[in-house]
């Protein structure tokens, strides 16, 4: 091995360190959780996405909601929100393919 793979093996060791998959679950494991949690709370055990029963236009309703808040925290620049909204997309799409 030269010096100079060697320095590239080990570069890209460091960056998956940083943005691997196993970092990355870790990030964003507890922020998916909670906001599971709070649909949940919000909305009712079994009207989320998550649940198989629900049709998948009801999902579509549901994911085409939270993607219009997004548009309205930036039409307001609430910027603060957006990353909440952002979130919420992001739980709604996993709970929808969770259920297929
Ligand atoms: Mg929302």
């Amino acid at each position: 091995m030269t010096e100079e793979s060697s320095h590239i093996i080990s570069e890209a060791q460091r960056l998956d360190e940083i943005w691997g998959t196993e970092t990355m679950i870790r990030m964003w494991q507890q922020p998916l959780c909670d906001e599971v949690l709070n649909a949940r709370v919000k909305h009712g055990t079994g009207k989320t996405p998550q649940n198989p029963d629900m049709s998948d236009a009801d999902k579509l309703a549901i994911l085409v909601s939270e993607v219009g808040e997004v548009a309205e925290a930036i039409g307001y620049r609430h910027r603060k929100n957006l990353k909440t909204e952002v979130l919420q997309v992001a739980t709604m799409a996993l709970l929808w393919y969770d259920s297929l």
